[in-house]
C-alpha cells in the first residue's frame, strides 16, 4: 500500500466524485471508519457520499455526519445513480461485494469507478485496484488512521474524524481488550483523545443507552444459554417469538455472545438469532485462542470474518440449525479440548 500512495494521492489532488461503502447491518467500525473517512475527504474538493447498504442501530446515530448517510435499501434510485457517477468508490469493513447484499453487489460489481478497499478481514476478494488490507488489525477505523497517516495529512484530523474513528476502534476491539489491540492501537487511541475525541462521552452514548425490554432480552437469552463442558463450547437462541416479545430493535443483540464467551473454561460460542423477515437463523460466533470461527463458519454456515469473531446464517429453522450445530462439533474435539 506504501507504494501506492503516491498514486491515491494523486488521484485525491483534484476534485472527485467520491462513494464511500460499508458492510451491510454495519456496525461501529464499519460505520465509524465510513465517516471517518468521510470528514477527512470532505476537507478537500470532493463531492463524497456514505451509502449503507441498509439501516443500523440507533446507538450509532448519533455519530458526526449521520444525517447525511444514504441507505441503498431504502433509496436505491438516488443510490445507484451516485455509485453509477462515481470516480472514486471506498470501501470498508468488508472485503467480498456479496458482504454489500446481493442487490448492492450487483451495482459495485458494474461499477467502473477506481475501487479502494481498507479492511481487517480475512481472505479479501481482489477487486479494488487499490487493496489497503491487514487482518493483524484490530479494526478498520485504525486503518483509516493509518491511511490518513500515509497520505502525511494526521495535522487535518479533527474532532469529528477523531470521534468516528475512536467508535470503531473500541466497538471492534470489545472496548481495546481482543488480542488483536496493540501497544499501537493504544498509541491512536491517544492521538485521537488529543484530537478532541471524547472517550468518557462516546462509551457512554455507545454502551449505556440500553432500554429496559433490551436489558429483559438479554435476560431471556441467558436463559436459554446452554454448555457443552466437554468440548468447551456455549451457545444460545433466540426465536422470533421471544425478539418479538422484547419489541427487538436493530442492535439489540449485540454483544450478547460475549456472555456465553466469558463462562469460565469456554472457548467457542455461538448465538443463533431467528429472523423471519429473511427466512434464517443468523448465527454469531466467537472464539478464544487459535479455534478459528471463520474457518467453521465458513466451511459449515456460509459465513466468515476474523479467527475469533465471525457470522453466519443457516436456512433450516431453529431445531434443525441447533441440531447441525451440535453433531458438527465433535469433529473439532481435538482443537476444541485443548
Ligand atoms: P457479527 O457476529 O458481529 O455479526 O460479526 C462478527 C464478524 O464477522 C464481523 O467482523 C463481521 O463483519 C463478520 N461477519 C459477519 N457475518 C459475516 C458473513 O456472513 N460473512 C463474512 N465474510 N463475514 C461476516
Ligand atoms: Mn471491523
Amino acid at each position: 500500500m506504501k507504494e501506492k500512495i503516491i498514486e491515491i494521492k494523486l488521484l485525491l489532488s483534484t476534485p472527485k466524485n467520491i462513494v464511500i461503502v460499508p458492510h451491510r447491518n454495519p456496525d461501529g467500525d464499519a460505520m465509524g471508519s465510513t465517516l471517518g473517512l468521510y470528514h477527512y475527504l470532505k476537507m478537500y474538493d470532493h463531492n463524497v457520499v456514505i451509502i449503507a447498504p441498509n439501516d443500523y442501530p440507533d446507538f450509532l446515530k448519533w455519530l458526526p455526519g449521520d444525517e447525511s448517510v444514504l441507505k441503498f435499501e431504502s433509496q436505491q434510485k438516488e443510490s445507484k445513480a451516485l455509485i453509477d457517477k462515481a470516480d472514486l468508490l471506498f470501501t470498508l469493513d468488508f472485503n467480498a461485494f456479496h458482504r454489500a447484499g446481493d442487490q448492492m453487489a450487483n451495482v459495485l460489481e458494474a461499477s467502473d469507478a477506481i475501487k479502494v478497499m481498507i479492511d481487517h478481514h480475512q481472505q479479501p476478494d481482489d477487486y479494488a485496484k487499490y487493496t489497503y488490507s491487514d487482518v493483524s488489525m484490530s479494526s478498520t477505523c485504525e486503518m483509516v488512521y493509518n491511511f490518513i497517516e500515509m497520505l502525511e495529512d494526521t495535522e487535518k484530523i479533527d474532532t469529528n474524524i477523531a470521534t468516528c474513528l475512536y467508535v470503531g476502534i473500541m466497538t471492534d476491539t470489545g472496548s481495546f481488550r481482543f488480542p488483536a489491540t496493540t501497544s499501537r492501537t493504544h498509541q491512536v487511541i491517544g492521538n485521537l483523545i488529543d484530537k478532541g475525541a471524547d472517550n468518557s462521552q462516546i462509551h457512554n452514548n455507545i454502551y449505556d443507552t440500553n432500554s429496559y425490554s433490551r436489558l429483559q432480552l438479554l435476560g431471556r437469552a441467558m436463559q436459554n444459554l446452554k454448555v457443552i463442558p466437554e468440548l468447551r463450547t456455549a451457545y444460545m437462541t433466540l426465536s422470533q417469538a421471544e425478539l418479538d416479545e422484547f419489541k427487538f430493535r436493530k442492535g439489540d443483540t449485540e454483544g450478547f455472545v460475549n456472555y456465553a464467551l466469558s463462562l469460565k473454561g469456554v472457548i467457542f460460542a455461538a448465538i443463533f438469532i431467528e429472523s423471519q423477515q429473511d427466512h434464517i437463523i443468523k448465527i454469531s460466533l466467537r472464539s478464544k485462542g487459535d479455534f478459528s470461527v471463520n474457518e467453521f463458519s465458513r466451511s459449515h454456515f456460509y459465513g466468515g470474518g476474523h479467527t475469533n469473531a465471525a457470522g453466519g446464517r443457516s436456512d433450516d429453522d431453529m431445531t434443525t440449525t441447533i441440531d447441525k450445530f451440535i453433531s458438527i462439533l465433535p469433529a473439532y474435539k481435538q482443537q476444541l479440548s485443548q
